[in-house]
């Protein structure tokens, strides 16, 4: 099979790839290398054939690093072969957290691309090295096929001064860039597209306020298209609370950390980053865990349930100020597809925000986008599944087709 993407996307401990065909049209393969240089590392594969049930591959095996991973990834994809004929990659396409201000849509990659990709690392330290390991395999496996960076940041680049500009001095910011650049850009473009086909409306009419709640979780009010505002800032720490980050927070718990606590740099940037967040609430970050615990009387569960939810409305008021009018509260990524309860305590009882909320729709498990607001809701309130890989195809496949 001729001229096929494959977009990799590189975390700090997994590697999700999908495999699409020519038109991005389709997906071949997709599957996640997972627990990287840990006990329990395993890699799942599924290949997909027209109209049958994805065919899983899972190996439990040793994988050390994203080097090793990466490898094994390609190897699996060149091993399969599509309705008779052998894979050629034509483009990969790579999620990259951090594009700072200059990159407003996708990159085709070369060596000045590289380097200014390479001043970012600072600010995603949990995922740009990471990605940017990713793209130096790739190239070398595949050194025919084009590579695209396409970045969590680029869709914010909408988002006007006045939101975007922390209130610290103006020559200071500028001098050390900073500013709020917003991430899950690609997630919450896919999910604002998917809302206007949902809603029957041109995008360029559609005002709605998506909530990505995963691991990392961020809000984001996208009016026309075109991102407004968003939860996470110049790194992707602060907003909403997350499975082990913080989000939201004084910044004189920091001074107060550093100063009287006397913990180091390393030590508020580790605590922050990896043990704040629902883990810090409550001791665990998978949100199934936390719903049944919670559900069980577990007072921990229930705070950090009530704090992460809270944070979420919080959010959602917002943003409707922000908007010009709200058509839609779109909740996507793994807690936002998934989680009745959240989505039940971030929307319940928001009448004077012209929202009904549906709470047999809401509890109704179901895998597919869906409304679960009341037929005579004024604002729907829509899930629909993230969908970042297609969304990175798709917009590598543009590149693939402007190049020369
Ligand atoms: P990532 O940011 O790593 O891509 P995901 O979007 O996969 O994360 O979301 C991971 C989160 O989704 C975890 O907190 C997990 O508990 C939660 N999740 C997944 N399935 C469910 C479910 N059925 N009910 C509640 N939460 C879920």
């Amino acid at each position: 099979m001729a001229g096929a993407v494959l977009v990799i996307n590189c975390g700090s401990s997994s590697i999700k790839y999908s495999l699409f065909d020519a038109n991005a049209s389709r997906t071949l393969a997709d599957g996640i290398v997972e627990r990287l240089g840990q006990a329990g590392s395993r890699h799942v594969h599924r290949s997909h054939a027209p109209g049958g049930d994805p065919e899983e591959i899972v190996q439990e095996t040793p994988i050390p690093n994203h080097r090793t991973g990466v490898e094994r990834i390609a190897r699996r994809i060149e091993e399969s072969s599509v309705e008779g004929g052998a894979i050629e990659i034509a483009a990969v396409g790579h999620r990259v957290a951090h594009g700072g201000s200059g990159f407003t849509g996708p990159a085709v990659i070369d060596d000045g691309v590289l380097a200014r990709i390479a001043e970012f690392v600072h600010l995603a330290p949990l995922h740009m090295p990471a990605n940017l390991t990713g793209i130096e395999i790739t190239t070398a496996l595949w050194p025919q096929a084009l590579q695209v960076a396409v970045f969590d940041t680029a869709f914010h680049h909408t988002v006007p001064e006045h939101a975007y500009r922390y209130a610290l001095p103006v020559d200071l910011a500028d001098r050390h860039g900073v500013r709020r650049f917003g991430f899950h850009g690609t997630s919450h473009e896919h999910a604002s597209k998917q809302a206007a086909r949902m809603l029957g409306r041109p995008l360029s009419e559609v005002n709605v306020v998506v909530l990505h709640l995963g691991n990392g979780a961020s809000a984001c009010a996208v009016s026309g298209g075109r991102s407004l505002d968003t939860s996470m800032g110049m790194t992707p720490l602060e907003g909403l609370v997350m499975g082990t980050r913080s989000g939201d927070l004084d910044p004189g718990v920091v001074l107060q950390l550093a100063q009287a606590d006397g913990l180091s740099v390393e030590e508020v940037e580790r605590l922050l980053h990896r043990e704040s967040g629902l883990k810090g609430l409550c001791g665990a970050n998978d949100m199934r865990d936390i719903a049944r615990r919670a559900a069980e009387g577990d007072g921990p569960a229930e705070l950090a349930l009530a704090v992460f939810s809270y944070r979420v409305r919080k959010y959602i008021g917002a943003y409707a100020a922000v908007l010009p009018v709200l058509d839609a509260v779109v909740f996507t990524g793994g807690i936002g597809e998934n989680s009745a309860p959240v989505r039940d305590r971030a929307c319940a009882n928001l009448e004077h925000l012209g929202i009904r909320f549906d709470n047999a729709k809401n509890a109704a498990p179901n895998g597919e986008p869906r409304d679960i607001s009341t037929d005579a809701s004024l604002v729907k309130v829509l899930v629909i599944p993230a969908n970042e890989e297609l969304e990175i195809a798709q917009q590598t496949l543009r590149c693939l087709r402007d190049a020369p």
